[in-house]
């Protein structure tokens, strides 16, 4: 990028560009010429790469073509929501004047431009750069000096809401996962440590910001002016670490806004110890909202959501990612969906007004925010529409409603307050049906509503009309039928008599000559100009009327703000629970019961929603399993079987239901009891996470350390394979030191799939600790998966017939055949462990026998073993003659 200084000796076109692009180095700019943004220089040639457009050039500067792109304004949207996608933040530069304007300024003055607004990930809310259903939350982190406590400030601005808590530095990368953010702004004196950590586990965009607006006193003010307060008193009380945060947001929210205050909610405090928290590695492979390729259908979200609205599909995803902690607020839910399910004739009665409820918590957000447009006037129409017809739904309802529906029906007589009742009177009477995207497009206003607007679009409309009625009556005035107005450029409209009529107009005062032709005569009256001139104005006029009507309606929504939020919320809330109890009613789920004792987890025939949902599809049953877990006899199940017979399926659908269970949703099972989980912790199939510079083993290790440190006996910890990145012995160590840590360290329940047989000994052997595993059945030499859960240890692993099953070489499932009967052999033939001690590394220090192919006495050489394998009377000669160069291969390799 050229400096600055170098401005001097450019053009003022250059010149202007330079400065504003200084001021925004970070970003790329999009600088509006015409009906174009155009980007210059490196932004250029990134831009052009990263939107596959076509790279050009233009004038020179320094002596070098000056490389360009550019978007067309009109489709700039999806190119933009490709480069945020893409990871860049993009400052927007409009004109702030018309070429016209910038003449008056002297003939070579450049248009003035300035940035509007800077678009980065965490501060959209244009529908079409977002997903309906997604939050999409910016989260700034407050930090006071040393303080080991730290605030967190959350807004999604694209719908207003507002969130603030407190949270340990050890807490905050659980605290963030929680909140799914787009965007994570840190004050820069945040730990070099802490920062690689967060950057670790969570992939949004990182911004680092200047400690010092970290800073409660300007946080508070900060507050005062987003919330157009003058106390806080009133609206909860916060910390200092919570002001801080929101000072941190709130100054970039006005930055990336190009000074706007951002218009947000009265912020929520979320108290700690209220929700489930859960770290990144968990939520990812419990596969909660997206599944590991990153796709959202296939997740649980995408699997149980039957909700009708963006705000319900929303409201839904925070309480699966978020389970609440509070059996009180878990039991109304519970009850809210179970009298649903009772009623589902009520229920499809509201399923039908809720699919016909627009988005109205963003549509309010844009209006406020000054993106919003008369279609979002329409949605809010059409909202409080439904919002009154669902409210009449639920005031006359065949049976006695529990607490929760009391609660949201109450919250809907807000329809009823004075800002909402002049708003909607407003907007039935203002806004039509067919409305247009952009307020200046104009159109949108209902005739009727306004007098002034009404005599202007007649105006425009009917001027053919106002015309002829003119012309009727001047001719009647002056007795000439054959006088008639007409238009041209020069004169604009006039009136035109046949010349040898002409006296009586000249005679007259109203009539003022123009023109006068071989065969006509032009007239112009004060009328006729006034007229002309209102024609040609009406429509621009017509339009500056519409948009002040468009501005008295947004404003009306600002002031209905707070009751709009909370109708939306209401409306979010029927959804989830209407959807609870439609996907309950669907797939045979049941209301989960909690209960007071310690340590219990049961179910009878759980099932994976996802698998299950996938296998219905593919006319395929589900296998129910129970579960059945209790601090003194099973509090931890050590879980064994074949590959393929479902452990890992098992593992994530006991995770689902106290997930769903404590998010306050009905749960795949026929029944189900648990003791609240205060936190739920999981290690399934991780994968090399190359790109942040961890191989699988680090990976596993390190989500496994966060489980044994953490882990409390009110938790639940899933684990899968713990201990696969290694070597044999070394992974059965660690696995057997973990298992030992969860019952006698941690005592939280537990699940742990394993393939190390060694540690169903283990399991046997300790109090609390009990085996489990997966029925597979050989059959004809092949392998059946029952998916059945039995009490006690597998047999054994079948891995190698697994491995014939996934299409190996017969040559290599043969060799693997040999090579285990042979471990076998020795391991029958060695110490056994005997769950006390590791008699394994005992026998790693004695001498080890040969493996067989290895020379050494004993082992059978190859050659020998394949030879007795065979029946020379299945052999065909060609395969005689092939295995005669195999045994001589053998033998070479000896
Ligand atoms: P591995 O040890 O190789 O990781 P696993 O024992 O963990 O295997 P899963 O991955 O859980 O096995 O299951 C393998 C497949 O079996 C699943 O993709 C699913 O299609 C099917 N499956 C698992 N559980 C069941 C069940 N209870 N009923 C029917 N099909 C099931």
């Amino acid at each position: 990028m050229p400096s600055t200084d170098a401005a001097a000796k450019t053009t003022p076109f250059m010149a202007q560009y330079l400065e504003i692009k200084a001021r925004h180095e970070d970003c790329l700019l999009f600088f509006r010429m015409g009906d174009f943004y155009e980007l210059f220089f490196e932004d250029a040639v990134q831009a052009a790469k990263a939107l596959d457009i076509t790279l050009t050039r233009r004038g020179q500067h320094e002596g070098e073509p000056i490389p360009m792109a550019g978007v067309p304004y009109h489709a700039s949207d999806a190119y933009l929501a490709r480069l945020i996608r893409a990871g860049y933040r993009v400052a927007i530069c409009e004109q702030t004047e018309t070429p016209a304007e910038a003449k008056k300024r002297g003939s070579k003055s450049v248009v003035n431009r300035n940035i509007v607004r800077v678009v980065t990930p965490g501060t959209l809310s244009e529908d079409n750069l977002l997903d309906a259903g997604e939050a999409n939350r910016i989260v700034a982190i407050g930090l006071l000096g040393k303080d080991e406590t730290c605030g967190i400030a959350s807004a999604d601005i694209s719908t207003g809401e507002f969130l603030l808590r407190e949270t340990s530095l050890q807490g905050l990368g659980d605290a963030l996962t929680a909140l799914s953010p787009r965007e994570i702004l840190y004050p820069e004196s945040l730990a070099e440590e802490t920062l690689a950590f967060l950057s670790l586990r969570l992939s949004p965009a990182f911004v680092g910001r200047p400690s010092r607006l970290s800073n409660p006193k300007q946080g508070r003010e900060a507050l005062l002016e987003a919330l157009s307060l003058s106390t806080l008193d009133g609206i909860g009380q916060f910390s200092g670490p919570e002001l801080a945060a929101a000072s941190v947001l709130l100054d970039y929210l006005k930055l990336t806004q190009a000074g706007t205050v951002a218009r947000l909610n009265r912020p929520r405090t979320l108290a700690a110890g209220t929700s489930m928290d859960m770290d990144a590695a968990t939520r990812t492979a419990l596969e909660l909202d997206r599944t590991l390729k990153g796709e959202r259908k296939g997740s649980l979200l995408a699997t149980i959501d039957r909700t009708r609205t963006a705000s319900g599909a929303r409201l839904l995803a925070q309480r699966v990612l978020s389970p609440s902690l509070e059996t009180g607020e878990i039991e109304h839910r519970l009850d809210a969906a179970d009298w649903f399910q009772a009623l589902p004739d009520l229920r499809a009665d509201l399923a039908e007004k809720l699919s016909a409820f627009p988005d109205i918590e963003r549509a309010v957000s844009r209006l406020r925010l000054d993106r919003g447009g008369p279609r979002d006037l329409l949605s809010l129409r059409r909202g409080l529409e439904e919002a009154g017809a669902i409210l009449s739904l639920l005031s006359d309802t065949p049976d006695p409603p529990p607490a929760r529906i009391r609660t949201l029906t109450g919250n809907l007589e807000t329809l009823r307050t004075s800002e909402v009742v002049e708003l909607f009177s407003q907007l039935e009477a203002a806004i039509s049906n067919d409305v247009p995207l952009l307020a200046r497009e104009g159109g949108f206003v209902l005739s009727g509503y306004s007098e002034a607007l009404d005599e202007v679009r007649r105006l425009r409309d009917n001027s053919r009309q106002v015309i002829a009625t003119l012309q009727g009556r001047y001719s009647e005035e002056t007795g000439v039928s054959a006088l008639k107005i007409k238009f041209n450029n020069v004169l604009g409209y006039f009136v035109e008599v046949p010349a040898r009529q002409a006296d009586a107009l000249m005679a007259s005062d109203a009539y003022i000559h123009r023109q006068s032709l071989a065969n006509a005569v032009r007239f112009t009256t004060p009328d006729l100009s006034d007229l002309a001139t209102a024609i040609a104005g009406a429509e621009g006029e017509a339009l500056s009327l519409e948009l002040e009507i468009f501005r008295t309606l947004c404003t009306l929504v600002d002031h209905a703000a707070s009751p709009l939020a909370t109708l939306s919320d209401t409306l979010a809330q029927l959804d989830v629970s209407v959807s609870t109890a439609e996907w309950a009613q669907e797939t045979g789920a049941c209301r989960p019961i909690f209960t007071d004792e310690p340590g219990i987890l049961e179910a009878s025939r759980l099932r994976h929603p996802v698998v299950e949902a996938a296998l219905r599809t593919d006319h395929k049953g589900f296998v129910a399993n129970d579960i059945c877990l209790n601090p003194e006899t099973r509090r931890l199940i050590v879980i064994t079987g074949p590959n393929m017979a479902g452990k890992s399926t098992y593992l994530r659908q006991s995770a689902h239901l106290v997930i769903m269970a404590q998010a306050g949703l009905f749960v795949a099972a026929d029944s189900a009891r648990l003791s609240p989980v205060d936190r739920i912790f999981s290690r399934v199939g991780a994968s090399d996470d190359l790109a942040r510079g961890q191989s699988t083993f680090m990976v596993e290790m390190v989500e496994t350390a966060a489980i044994l440190n953490q882990a409390t006996a009110r938790s639940f910890v899933i684990l899968d394979e713990v201990g696969r990145g290694t070597s044999t012995f070394d992974g059965l160590a660690i696995a057997w030191a973990a298992v030992e840590h969860l019952l006698d360290v941690n005592r939280c329940r537990g699940l742990f799939a394993t393939h190390y047989h060694e540690l169903t000994e283990l399991a046997e052997s300790r109090p609390g600790a009990a085996n489990a595993s997966f029925r597979a059945r050989e059959w004809k030499d092949d392998l059946v998966f029952l998916h059945e859960i039995v009490d006690g240890p597998a047999d054994r692993s079948y891995g190698v017939q697994v491995a014939r099953l996934a299409g190996l070489p017969k040559r290599a499932v043969d060799r693997a055949r040999q090579v285990l009967k042979e471990l076998e052999a020795r391991r029958d033939a060695g110490n056994r462990p005997d769950g006390t001690d590791l008699p394994l590394f005992a026998t790693l220090q004695e001498p080890q026998p040969p493996l067989p192919g290895e020379s050494g006495e004993g082992a059978p050489r190859p050659e020998t073993t394949r030879l007795r394998e065979l029946d020379p009377n299945d052999l065909s000669p060609r395969e005689a003659l092939d295995l005669l160069f195999e045994l001589k291969g053998l033998a070479r390799e000896e």
